[in-house]
């Protein structure tokens, strides 16, 4: 098969499979990210850059992960939601937390992929990656035209903007590359005039020591006071910086039947959350991401919060 119709083989097996889009690259060193890397490092002492450290060299050749790669396939799937959660819920949860873990809905859909691309092809040496921090996603996702990074440092797909989970695929297949997306951000500075606590500070470049979704989600430190200070009930996460991006007026509702809140959550009122038990916790949130986070990260958002003015 000639490579243009490999790739659109694998596009449309991609939309059969629930992708909103896909794209191809050249599966190429990334050698020239090193300096950011090294520069970025000596900047950040956060503990989840350990992860990204001890992975460096893989992140930046694809070859270290899958002997004889070729391509790299970047796939997006939507996550904005039909509509916010109530605002009875009185504490705001980032969009993409609000249904299933989107880490198990995309493998299993990745999964139905190669095996739909196998049935074509037959063997295929192929390796599937989601939030791994194994892959450079954005990079990849970019490379493979589907987008710019911005300045908020989030894929931003010129149509559809960044509300998009990225799934990323090494394979030795060799399907005719796309054009790498071009920036298009210029010369807007909507998301860092936007962020309250200075994390974009420079544009394309996040401070995770600064940004309340880190705090929020992967610190299991005590939340700094001008975290607290900032959360205006955000207890899960922080979107301000894609709800200001001109690019997300057009973000259409997902099609992720898992990705819809649980009733119970979408019934929550502030004293509801402020009474959750580790049982209670576990009823609303077993099998999202909020739950890998789990209940005292969520209680201590809460309560930071609520000392910072949410009322019922
Ligand atoms: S997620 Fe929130 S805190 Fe973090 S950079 Fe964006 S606006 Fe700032
Ligand atoms: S808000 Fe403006 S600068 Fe920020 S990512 Fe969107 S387009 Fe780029």
């Amino acid at each position: 098969m000639q490579p243009r119709e490999l790739s659109e083989t694998i596009k449309a097996v991609a939309r059969a499979c629930g992708f909103d889009a896909c794209g191809i690259a050249r599966a190429e060193s990334l050698e020239y990210l090193r300096p950011f890397y090294r520069e970025y490092f000596s900047q950040q002492r956060e503990q989840s850059l350990t992860y990204l450290k001890t992975n460096l060299e893989k992140r930046l050749n694809p070859a270290l992960l899958l002997p004889g790669v070729q391509s790299v396939i970047a796939v997006l799937l939507n996550y904005y939601p039909r509509e916010p959660l109530p605002e009875k819920n009185q504490f705001i949860l980032s969009r993409y937390s609000y249904g299933s873990d989107y880490h198990v809905i995309i493998k299993n859909m990745m999964r139905e992929m190669v095996l739909r691309i196998k049935a074509i092809y037959g063997a295929l040496e192929v390796r599937s990656f989601v939030d791994s921090g194994m892959v450079a996603e954005k990079v990849w996702a970019q490379r493979c035209g589907l987008g710019w990074q911005g300045k908020n440092t989030l894929l931003i797909h010129p149509r559809a903007g960044s509300f998009f989970f990225i799934g990323i695929l090494l394979t030795d297949l060799s399907p005719e590359p796309d054009e790498a997306g071009k920036d298009h951000c210029g010369s807007c500075d909507l998301c860092i005039r936007a962020c309250p606590v200075g994390a974009l500070d420079s544009p394309y470049q996040l401070q995770p020591g600064l940004c309340l979704s880190y705090h929020t989600i992967e610190s299991d430190q005590p939340l700094p006071e001008f975290i607290k200070e900032h959360l205006s009930q955000r207890v899960y996460g922080c979107d301000i910086c894609q709800e200001v991006c001109p690019c997300n007026r057009f973000s259409q509702p997902h099609r992720v039947a898992g990705f819809e809140p649980n009733p119970k959550l979408k019934a929550m009122t502030g004293k509801d959350f402020r009474d959750l038990t580790p049982e209670r916790f576990e009823e609303l949130f077993k099998g999202t991401a909020i739950y890998r986070a789990g209940y005292h990260r969520m209680m201590r958002n809460i309560r930071a919060a609520e000392g910072y003015g949410a009322m019922d």
